[in-house]
């Protein structure tokens, strides 16, 4: 099993303690490398690096940045099945989804290369004679990127690779369980020749090393991604220097079909698309609510579907699903399957882990299809986030409005319906940041993503508005007389 190192000020170095912790495959259990348990003073450093950076890099042109992307973005795709061995290994991602993922990650970082050349600033309209006023976007400063475990490789480049090209400098802090892919990450983006102290890795967990992110008078941003609770306890964290947060949090995102959809084709596509990645996304659906006059046939055809499905060892071409990301979120799961047996709810397929081996050594769940179920159950309130599909039945469309607004959050949600002037009506209704007519979540880099809508967070990400978030507007007044 190998040792890996951070990167701090442009040199691989061990955490000033010495001590070390382990990251574990999800299929089998077992050990698969060893990363540096870093502290407070581990942090310190890194923090004094980008701060030291900083200068340098927020004055080098923007194309020169963005060129510094692209050969970031040249080399992802060089390393790619580096990157792919490390997102079926650490994270359980069946092979086929990893090889996505790499691609759309060189797409996404030259998607960022080239739109980061043309939002650098606006010329405000004349107010007064003699005068030109212009708003000029620069850096933030030093902006501190904590990620979370579900999708990481794209969640590592989606929030350094905006942060730097916009002439940030950074600190990226890795979820613990997917720490060696973020040493991989580092390795690959070393390669690129940013000067020394631009990106800074540290690993270790969230309630220490996060934390003194968080508080550190020397960081300026907090770019995070991950669990609404732990997104209020970094906000309190950081309030004490005031620093910008953005924040993706949590979402419990509702789909609405209407008595009059395509009921069979939203199924198959709705069921095609949820247990990708063991529906371990935040756009992932929480909650269906289906009219009942098509309730059964949705049922039936969305279960059809689920049992295509082939649950399997990651590296296996075959496979669709592979284990969830690590025991915790597990047994999360199996509380609420748990918990909606016992409030009534009925288990149409799935509800359990594989029992023979191999599947039975690692993280693995059946994909679950929870029927009949009501919205005060707790599998409905709650953030699932793994392979559970609570499906729920509406009589009116005010109802499925108001169930569907009836939550902490406001991530995304989708509306199937056939009449376009019901969809919009639905959709203007609806307290959300995103939603999906007539089609599951789409992604694509140009795409915005996030947004300030109840629990799910604070500011956009990915697209033009997400780089927008790296930056701060200055405004500039002159004579000219
Ligand atoms: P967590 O909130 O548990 O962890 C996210 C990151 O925060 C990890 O790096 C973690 O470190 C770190 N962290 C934990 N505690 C602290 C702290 N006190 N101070 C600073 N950092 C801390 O989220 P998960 O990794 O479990 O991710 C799943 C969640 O992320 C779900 O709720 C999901 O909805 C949300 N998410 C939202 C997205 C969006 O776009 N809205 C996208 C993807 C996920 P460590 O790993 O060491 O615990």
């Amino acid at each position: 099993m190998r040792n890996y190192r951070m990167y701090i000020n442009g040199k691989w170095v061990d955490a000033l303690s010495g001590r070390t912790f382990a990251t574990v495959n999800p299929s089998t259990g077992e050990e698969l490398g060893r990363v540096p348990l870093a502290g407070k003073e581990d942090v310190d450093e890194a923090v004094k690096a980008a701060n030291e950076a900083l200068p340098g890099w927020s004055k080098m042109t923007q194309a020169e940045r963005a060129k510094a992307i692209l050969r970031f973005a040249a080399l992802v795709k060089e390393h790619s099945n580096e990157l792919i061995d490390l997102e079926v290994n650490e994270h359980g991602t069946p092979v086929m989804l990893a090889r996505g993922f790499a691609a759309a990650a060189v797409d996404q970082l030259e998607y960022i290369a080239s739109i980061s050349r043309g939002i650098m600033g606006q010329v405000l309209p004349k107010s007064m004679p003699n005068t030109i006023g212009y708003l000029q976007r620069v850096p933030i400063g030093v902006c501190a990127v904590i990620t979370p475990w579900n999708v990481p490789l794209m969640m590592m480049l989606s929030m350094v690779g905006p942060a730097i090209v916009t002439g940030n400098t950074c600190i990226l802090k890795p979820a613990s369980v997917n720490s060696v892919l973020g040493v991989k990450f580092t390795e690959i983006l070393e390669k690129a020749d940013l000067p020394k102290g631009v990106v800074n890795l540290v690993t270790g967990p969230g309630g220490s090393v996060g934390d003194a992110l968080a508080t550190h008078p020397g960081i300026d941003m907090i770019r995070f991604t991950g669990a609404t609770d732990t997104g209020q306890v970094i906000l309190k964290a950081a309030s004490q220097t005031v620093k910008k947060c953005v924040m993706e949090l949590g979402g419990n995102n509702p789909i609405i079909v209407c008595e009059d959809a395509e009921v069979e084709k939203a199924a198959r596509l709705q069921a095609g698309r949820h247990y990708g990645n063991s529906a371990q996304n935040c756009s992932t659906p929480g909650r269906y609510y289906v009219h009942e006059k098509v309730y059964d046939k949705f049922v039936e055809v969305f279960v059809e579907e689920v049992k295509k499905i082939k649950v399997g060892l990651p590296w296996e071409e075959s496979t669709t699903m592979g284990p969830m990301a690590n025991l915790g979120q597990l047994e999360r799961v199996e509380y609420f399957i748990k918990t909606a047996r016992e409030e009534g709810a009925r288990i149409v397929c799935g509800g359990a882990r594989p029992t023979t081996p191999p599947l039975n050594q690692g993280y693995f769940l059946m994909p679950t299809v929870v029927a009949d179920c009501k919205h005060d159950m707790t599998i409905v309130r709650e953030e699932i986030f793994g392979p559970a599909a609570p499906i729920l039945k509406f009589s009116s469309e005010e109802e499925a409005i108001r169930l569907a607004n009836d939550s902490s959050y406001g991530l995304c949600a989708g509306v199937w319906t056939k009449d376009g002037s019901k969809a919009l009506r639905i959709t203007n209704e609806l307290r959300v940041d995103s939603v999906f007519i007539n089609m599951p979540r789409m992604m694509t880099p140009e795409f915005p993503w996030g947004g300030n809508v109840k629990g799910s967070g604070i500011g956009k990400s990915d697209s033009v508005c997400g780089m927008e978030e790296f930056t701060d507007l200055k405004f500039i007044c002159t004579s000219y007389s």
